[in-house]
């Protein structure tokens, strides 16, 4: 029996130039880097709507002029996990912000316990007590 052969064979996927590839690799990482920024921005926006404007820290107070200062901390460290609520987000200022992400990383490198007296004491301590009792004697 003579086997019938195909009248076309499939067509071969059309070949794109590297130039082409590089401008479609680019339009797809850039439409993913451009929702990335707006949800991040959307959180953001409405954290400050639903919160007020002041760092729950340090109880710093901010406006328009410096809003861009105020972030939000998220309470369970989980950048994804945004409730419509607000629940899991913390109006803090850049350097209470910074404070938190540091003890979280202290947290990990002191097996677990958290250096609370040390750390207490340290705040108390003020490099510029010194120099102030020497700039008055003068
Ligand atoms: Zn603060
Ligand atoms: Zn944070």
């Amino acid at each position: 029996m003579k086997r019938k052969s195909y009248a076309s064979k499939p067509k071969p996927p059309k070949s794109r130039s590297p130039e082409e590839r590089e401008q479609v690799v680019e339009r797809l990482v850039g439409g993913a880097i451009g929702s990335r920024d707006k949800r991040l921005a959307g959180y953001r926006e409405k954290s400050l709507q639903m919160y007020p404007w002041v760092c729950a820290r340090c109880g710093r107070a901010f406006d328009q002029s410096n809003i861009t200062e105020l972030t939000v901390h998220h309470k369970d460290h989980n950048h994804e996990n945004n409730p419509e609520d607000g629940s899991n987000w913390e109006n803090l200022c850049i350097y209470c912000h910074d404070n938190e992400h540091s003890r979280e990383v202290e947290f990990h490198f002191s097996n677990g316990t958290m250096p609370d007296k040390d750390e207490q004491d340290v705040a108390k301590y003020n490099p510029f007590e010194n120099l102030k009792e020497l700039l008055n004697k003068r």
